[in-house]
């Protein structure tokens, strides 16, 4: 049976899965794999996870969850998603700082494309890694970490697949909180461009939307960290910079159920029934779509809407929703908020590749100037020169993966096109 991505755009070259239930038996896969690859959950619009030779799914390795309370760390394997995992941690007193939009992916593949979610002084998702056990092309279990390695761990977490097999992960973690989310409706693109860091920086987590057929965002969702289990959202202002506050549970795309999307009201709940938008029981989102997404200095945010907002005409036609957040800087060499505080305007698209084509290259024509990076895990067209020239640690992390994989075993045309042409 052919094998496919999430969104059904990406068909793999090989189906040769392999389901390994032990690191041992991992190491037996990788030292007898000439070209081997790592899936996640597969939730990349890209062939980044894609193999010529073996894959490796790790959703039936041994389940690992080890809690180190006095160094509010936990260690996981490197199979399991978000959604299994967080009401675990809250169960045991913890929280992750942050999450995704959807429960649905995997922690090791998110970590691996420097998957994010919202808020000025929330890094992404892979920031908090302070160690990684990884299977490396010979076949040898190494750890790697914050602490031992200094810079080269600064290389290793967002790293595509391309170190080895990640079997383990250890994440900073807080202690467990409570938040509740308030949705305002029809926020003028005036106001946003007018006030942008005091309305991104109103919740511990912000996400602006807006289908770009007027000038304006349909919704914009506020995740606020409540002070106790009352609901402090009772003092919510009824209005928000010109937008009201909406009166029933919400989805951000309006036709869709909004029974899919985490609560909102004010309603108070744990850390992770609030930050991500989407519920781990339903199936996320629209389903045929397919996603952008570009990061840029978030200094120059209110330029960059203004140069979407130019071109709204052409890009709503194709447009389901687009998404606005904001992400903090960290130092991770591959990363696309390396060193800067980002603005990330996201685009959900309707299923039409052809026309993207044409559209993509608009768009990351006007977002030029801004030095925009594209997501890793989902759609972009800038050429391969173009966006290496956007980071400056390319050569080292270069020289990081051949250091680990000499033979190239865990290369796919996506790194050599991006990493090493
Ligand atoms: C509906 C939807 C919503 C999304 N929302 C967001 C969002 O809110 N924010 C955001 O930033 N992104 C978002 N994404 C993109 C998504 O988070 C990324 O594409 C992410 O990488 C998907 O994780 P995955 O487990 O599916 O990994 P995959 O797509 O399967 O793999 C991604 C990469 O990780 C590598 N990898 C996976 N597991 C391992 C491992 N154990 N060891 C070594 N390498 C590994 C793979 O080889 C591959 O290179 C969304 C995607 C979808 C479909």
């Amino acid at each position: 049976m052919e094998l496919r991505n999430w969104a059904g755009n990406i068909r793999f070259s090989t189906d040769r899965v392999h389901h390994p239930e032990t690191v041992g038996q991992v190491q037996e896969i990788v030292r007898k794999s000439r070209q081997v690859r790592v899936l996640g959950s597969r939730h990349s619009f890209n062939a980044i996870a894609d193999s010529t030779g073996d894959l490796i799914s790790l959703d039936r390795l041994q389940p690992v969850l080890e809690v180190d309370a006095q160094r509010q760390q936990i260690t996981i394997d490197g199979g399991v998603t978000y959604g299994r995992l967080v009401p675990r941690i809250h169960a045991a007193g913890f929280a992750l700082h942050n999450t995704a939009s959807l429960p649905h992916i995997t922690v090791a593949g998110a970590c691996a494309t420097a998957t994010h979610g919202s808020g000025g002084r929330n890094g992404m998702l892979g920031s908090r890694v302070a160690a990684m056990e990884i299977v490396t092309a010979d076949g040898t279990v190494r750890t790697i970490s914050r602490a031992d390695d200094g810079d080269r761990f600064a290389g290793a977490v967002v790293a595509f697949g391309g170190l080895g097999v990640v079997t383990r992960l250890t994440l900073d973690v807080s202690p467990t909180f409570d938040m509740y989310q308030v949705v305002y409706e029809n926020l003028p693109l005036a106001q946003v461009e007018e006030h942008f860091d005091a309305i991104m920086s109103s919740g511990y987590s912000v996400s602006l939307f807006s289908d770009w057929r007027e000038s304006r965002f349909n919704q914009a969702w506020i995740k606020t960290v409540a002070a106790s289990k009352s609901s402090d959202a009772a003092s919510a202002a009824p209005t928000f910079y010109g937008a009201t506050r909406a009166t029933t549970d919400v989805h951000p795309l309006p036709t869709l159920d909004p029974a899919t999307c985490t609560p909102q009201m004010g309603v108070v709940g744990p850390w992770h029934e609030r930050l991500p938008h989407f519920r781990s029981e339903f199936q996320p989102s629209y389903g045929e779509e397919l996603q952008s997404e570009y990061f840029l200095p978030r200094a120059q945010a209110p330029a960059a809407l203004r140069a979407i907002a130019d071109i709204r005409g052409d890009v709503a036609p194709l447009l389901q929703m687009s998404e606005v957040r904001t992400i903090a800087a960290d130092s991770l060499w591959m990363s696309p908020f390396y060193r800067r505080d980002c603005v990330a305007l996201h685009f959900t698209w309707r299923y039409d590749w052809e026309g993207l084509k044409q559209l993509l290259p608009r768009i990351e024509e006007r977002l030029a100037p801004f030095d925009a990076r594209p997501h890793w895990g989902k759609l972009f067209t800038i050429p391969a020169p173009r966006l290496q020239a956007r980071y400056e640690r390319l050569p080292d992390f270069r020289a990081l993966l051949e250091s680990f994989d000499p033979h190239g075993i865990f290369r796919n045309t996506f790194l050599e096109t991006f990493v090493f042409s």
